[in-house]
Formats: C-alpha cells, structure tokens, sequence
C-alpha cells in the first residue's frame, strides 16, 4: 500500500506501534503524518459555548484539503479519524455535521464532513440544512451579522435540551459556526460546542 498523500510506499514491517494497534491501518507515510501542525486551540464563546480546533492551517494541510475537497479524494476521508474520534469520543453529546449547500454538494458530488465521520465510525445526526452561501469580503461586520441565517433545521428533527457538537472541517472567521450555533439554540438546544479539524489565522 502506497501514502494517499505523497505515494510513497508505507513500511510493510510492521512497528511495535501497528503491533499494538492491531486493527489501524495507516493511510499516510509518517513523513506526511508529522507535516501536519497540531494547535490544539480551546476557546470559550457566547453563541458557540466552546471550540477546539486540532491543527494549523499549514501548507500540507493545505494541499490534503485542495485533494480531499476539491479534487474528490474520498479515501482521505479516514486520514484524521484517530483524531477527530479521540476528541468525540469522551464527549456526551450530539454529534452536528456543517453541511454543504445543497448545489454545491451536486458539484462536489460528496458531503466531506459527513465522510470524515464515517470514517472514523462517529455516529452524528443530520441536523442542519445549509440555505445560504456566505458572502465574505464585501460586507462589514455588522452587515454580515445582521444577515439572516446561514442554516435552517431540518424539517421533522427534534431538537432535544441537549449538548450538540458541531463538526467543521476548517474554522477562519467563526460566522459558520455562529449561525449554526444560534440556529440550534433558538429550536431548544442547551449548549452548543465546536470541533474543527483545523484552525485557520484570521
Ligand atoms: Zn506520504
């Protein structure tokens, strides 16, 4: 089997590490593995009540999401799974994937952050409907705040006085996860937490 990211062909001797992870088979080399940057980043917020996100926004990080996202690579799906499920895994709550708009998972013909979880075998709930596509740039802070919301709920879901986690792959100005945050929280949610695969400079 060869790295999904550089090709280069992975150790067939197995290490005492994949000895004793018996079932984990790596799909990245080690030296693609340490290019990625952890950050851990923990924030407490008012709409969204915590973040944490896992790692920089650096150049390999880059081109994995260019070959995931953009080129449609859905076997790199499972390439942070151990990482995500770790930071999932201890928390008791529902697990909110951030969806795609609608037309632009016609064109990019898979769900990446619904794919990330299945990956690592997360299970999560389908909550949210994207009915907007963010503008950025253009408008002031105010303006972008005062737009209406990013999400809607799904129709027929039942939003329990419960702890719901957000799941994204990149967070960079935060307004993704605020309008989904505030969405959930107006239908009944009790708190809404985040995780983000990577934490992008503002
Ligand atoms: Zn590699």
């Amino acid at each position: 089997m060869n790295c999904l990211l550089c090709e280069q062909k992975l150790a067939s001797t197995p290490s005492w590490q994949s000895l004793l992870a018996i079932e984990k088979t790596p799909l990245i080399c080690e030296n693609c593995s340490k290019s990625f940057e952890r950050v851990d980043i923990k924030e407490e917020g008012d709409v969204v009540d915590h973040i944490t996100s896992i790692y920089t926004y650096n150049e390999p990080m880059r081109d994995y999401l260019h070959q995931f996202k953009f080129l449609q690579d859905v076997a790199l799906a499972g390439v942070f799974a151990d990482e995500l499920r770790s930071e999932l895994a201890r928390k008791d709550a529902i697990i909110v994937p951030i969806p795609m708009h609608p037309l632009k998972k016609i064109e990019r013909t898979f769900a990446h952050v619904e794919e990330m979880l299945m990956a690592a075998r997360i299970p999560f709930e389908d909550l949210l409907i994207k009915t907007h596509t963010e503008v950025m740039g253009e408008k002031s802070r105010e303006e972008r705040l005062s737009m209406r919301n990013l999400f809607s709920i799904k129709p027929g879901s039942n939003i329990q006085h419960t702890t719901y986690i957000l799941v994204d792959d990149i967070y960079t100005t935060g307004t993704t996860l605020r309008h989904a945050a505030s969405v959930l929280k107006e239908a009944g949610a009790w708190r809404v937490e985040a995780v983000t695969l990577i934490r992008a400079e503002k």
